[in-house]
């Protein structure tokens, strides 16, 4: 009997002994494509030699040294590195251990701007319905995933959301992409007029939507009108880019392709490719004087944050992405991959929706495709699909997100940024055979 709680819970999960680029192995030697990186994180696949070699210089030399007493080498290159590589006006590098680490530290970076600014009424937090910003409780407060937060609802800092911007679901008929955008975009203002335009502190989004709606992108100039109405009231943009970062949409950043910078970013998963847990979160050089003129820290901190087998993991990653130009390989690997679940799933009546950027793409299961009627939560779409595919040796991410108050089912698909046209091909393929699997067994 196992004494691990995730393993009580999900008792039939195989072993995973062995990974080797694209594949996980298991015990019984069964081999897996890995062709969601587990949840978006193995952007350079298993064991990358370069990766190994760099984390075992790095466990040579040291394997941990408190912030608080040193700084080390392999920290100040990460941080060097991520601020060369960042949007306009971020400046500073915060390193945490994970996701929902860097969102807790943005909220509170956000905070402490406006306390130093003097601006002490600004406390709320906009997110939007169906996101997901992380599990501790300040990231789960900012996240709109109600499924989620019900039950952890009364120790939940408040929150506001508006709704997200997804086309598939919400656009009108009629109306343009750029229309819609617009559209979507107003309902920042209003509910910053709406709780007082002195009183906001902060507006969370990812530019595209990762694990609750699947590899939602925004509409054209939807984050550009973000932008400007952030700047018009004083709020701080933070997108969060824990999922979609680091690559995985064909750019380095997911919110270069909308042309615009945040005052705060956090990154994780894509960061350090799943060598090691690290997360970050970048911020601008006005939040960074603030604190600087100000109180002179931020009021934060972890044990493990600057770990340097983290930094190593994270350092050696970003440099096989840019050494093998792999961001090329995101992008010409993603239109494969479009093309081929366009194929594959273009005509199939329970396939509503196919998106995404880069390798990072999902199909939309629906009950029926003219009304776009999800199939009812208790057929579970999401987990036959999850493991027809693991009995075909395929590791996707299927979830249930909420659409209107109900779940909905989708896929998402984020391959390791080494992919092939063959692998990219096999993956489709043995989708292709789950799906239809799945589907069939709950009809
Ligand atoms: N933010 C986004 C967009 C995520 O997708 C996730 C994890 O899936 C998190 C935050 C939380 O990251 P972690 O699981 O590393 O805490």
């Amino acid at each position: 009997m196992t004494h691990l709680l995730h393993r009580a819970i999900h008792s039939r999960l195989p072993v995973a002994v062995r990974g080797e680029g694209i594949y996980i192995h298991d015990s019984e030697g069964k081999a897996y494509i890995d062709a969601s990186g587990g949840a978006a994180v193995s952007c350079l696949g298993h064991s990358h030699p370069d990766v190994l070699k760099a984390l075992h210089e790095q466990l040579d030399a040291i394997a941990y040294a408190h912030t608080g007493f040193f700084t080390t080498d392999v920290a100040e290159r990460l941080g060097d590195r991520l601020i060369e590589d960042a949007p306009a006006g971020l400046e500073k590098v915060y390193l945490v251990s994970g996701g929902s680490e860097a969102v807790e530290a943005a909220l509170k970076m956000a905070r402490q701007y406006f306390v130093e600014t003097g601006e002490h009424g600004r406390r709320h937090v906009i997110a939007r319905r169906q996101s997901y910003h992380g599990n501790t409780l300040g990231a789960l407060a900012a996240g709109g995933n109600e499924w989620r937060r019900t039950q952890f609802r009364p120790l939940l800092i408040e929150t506001h959301h508006i709704s997200p911007c997804y086309a598939y679901r919400h656009q009108h008929e009629g109306e343009t992409a750029e229309e819609y955008g617009e559209r979507a975009a107003r309902e920042l203002e209003e509910k910053i007029l709406e709780l007082g335009e002195d009183l906001v502190m902060a507006f969370i989004a990812e530019p595209v939507v990762g694990a609750t709606s699947g590899a939602v992108p925004p509409a054209p100039g939807y984050f550009r009108k973000i932008r400007e109405i952030c700047d018009r009231y004083g709020v701080l943009l933070i997108l969060d880019e824990v999922m979609c970062g680091m690559g995985r949409t064909g750019t380095l950043h997911a919110c270069e392709q909308e042309g615009i910078s945040p005052d705060l970013m956090t990154i994780a998963k894509g960061l350090g490719g799943g060598y090691q847990p690290i997360g970050a979160v970048l911020l601008s050089g006005r939040i960074f004087e603030a604190f600087e003129q100000g109180s002179g820290f931020f009021q934060h901190g972890h044990t493990y944050m600057g770990h340097p087998m983290a930094a190593a993991a994270g350092l050696a990653v970003q440099e096989v992405i840019r050494r093998d130009g792999l961001l090329a390989n995101v992008v010409a690997m993603g239109e494969h991959l479009a093309d081929g679940l366009a194929k594959r799933f273009g005509q199939n009546a329970n396939v509503g929706d196919i998106r995404g950027r880069g390798l990072f793409q999902a199909i939309e299961l629906v009950e029926n495709k003219e009304t776009k009627a999800p199939f009812d939560p208790v057929l579970k779409v999401n987990a036959h699909i999850k493991r027809e595919a693991m009995d075909r040796g395929l590791m996707v991410y299927p979830m249930g997100g909420t659409i209107d108050g109900r779940e909905g089912d989708h896929v998402l698909i984020a391959p390791p940024f080494i992919s092939t046209k063959g692998d990219i091909e096999a993956i489709v393929d043995r989708l292709g055979a789950a799906v239809d699997a799945a589907i069939g067994s709950t009809g």
